[in-house]
């Protein structure tokens, strides 16, 4: 089966500048051509455009959707001047751990269809909410019945009354040893109040010797080492990225791990946005993704990022609609998503607007007309 969509009034490829008045085909759930309108192939059925533009799906790269209950009290009390300390991770740890399977699955499966309507065609869920070896295998069974890019976070915080280095013994021996068949990433939470930079490294470590593949949460609270070992270990991504050091820069735009930008949590915490102009200036690859979570983004929302992105990091709109999609795609390093070239998965976007530019221009308004597949 063909399907040709044509009258589009701006296409985005990410292959050259965006198209005027273009059409595309899909084929077999693939990009099969794109180009002017009037030159398009005959297809087997047909979506017009009528002058809307069409993106590629948002790729979100960093999302932890697998928890039950929420935070909206500690929301309300950080707004109202208590800083954010990352503290209240355990408070969704008790409700996670004490939920049923099915809640935590359809829970999940609210969070996956809210994404999907602003556009999201691709995310990555990661565990985290369990800290036992049962509830993060059960955590990660859960994700991997909505994703492939499956990510152990484990590491995210040492669990109220566990020692420290016994649990990074237990992470790193059987919690790793029971989930490496339902994940494919690692994670670790390096940063105060969380792991340590010699704690992230061993975790990852392991992590890749049993299989996974390593990113890191780095430098959101503060400056540490996390990006550093990030490039080291050539993960593929460093998230946050909220306090850089020059050195951190230089790392970043030496390797190949992308920089994931997260303003939703900056947003939804209060907080300094992290200096994407920097990091663009550098020729780091930036990638833009939602952080969703009950504590400190509970935000499913690609367009409203890249809003954020545009007006308070100072990141033109086109820089940030590639970090939304191209810029997710590689900071889980697929090629198949995150753009529409010939050969792409066709995961794409019907904006309800003629530009791109409108997702930035137009923050907060429901812009997605239609998602595919
Ligand atoms: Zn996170």
């Amino acid at each position: 089966m063909s399907l040709l969509i044509d009258r589009i009034g701006e296409l985005v490829t990410h292959d050259g500048p965006p198209l005027e008045d273009a059409a595309l085909v899909v084929e077999d759930g693939r990009v099969a051509w794109t180009g002017p309108a009037r030159g398009a192939p005959a297809a087997d059925d047909r979506i017009d455009a009528d002058g809307a533009a069409v993106v590629p799906g948002f790729v979100d790269s960093h999302a932890h959707l697998v928890f039950a209950g929420d935070r909206a009290a500690e929301f309300a009390a950080r707004m109202g001047g208590s800083p954010y300390t990352g503290g209240g991770i355990m408070t969704t740890v008790a409700a996670t751990r004490a939920a049923g399977d099915d809640v935590l699955r359809s829970n999940t499966r609210r969070l996956v269809e809210e994404a999907r309507r602003q556009g999201t065609t691709t995310i990555e869920i990661k565990s985290g909410y369990g800290l036992s070896v049962a509830d993060e295998v059960r955590s990660l069974r859960v994700a991997g019945e909505f994703t492939a890019e499956t990510t152990f976070l484990g590491a995210h915080v040492v669990p109220r009354g566990a020692d420290p280095d016994e649990y990074v013994a237990l992470v790193t021996g059987p919690m790793l040893n029971a989930v490496r068949e339902h994940a494919k990433w690692i994670d670790v939470f390096c940063d105060r109040g969380a792991f340590t930079g010699e704690q992230a490294h061993e975790i990852l470590t392991a992590g890749v010797a049993a299989g996974l593949l390593p990113r890191i949460h780095a430098n959101q609270l503060g400056p540490g080492p996390g990006v550093r070992i990030a490039v080291e270990l050539n993960a593929a991504s460093a998230d946050h990225c909220t306090h850089l050091s020059d050195a951190d820069v230089d790392a970043l735009a030496g390797g190949d791990t992308v920089a994931t930008l997260l303003p939703g949590a900056e947003f939804s915490t209060r907080s300094p946005y992290p200096d994407a102009r920097r990091l663009l200036d550098a020729g780091v690859t930036v990638a833009l993704a939602t952080d969703c979570n009950p504590g400190s983004s509970y935000t499913s929302s690609m367009p409203f990022c890249i809003a954020l992105a545009v007006r308070e990091m100072r990141m033109t709109p086109a820089e940030a609609l590639w970090a939304a999609t191209a810029g997710g795609a590689r900071a889980l390093r697929r090629d198949d998503v995150g753009h529409l070239r010939v050969g792409a998965r066709a995961h794409l976007v019907i904006l309800d607007a003629p530009s791109y530019l409108h997702l930035a221009y137009r923050p907060g308004v429901p812009l997605i007309q239609r998602v595919l597949p």
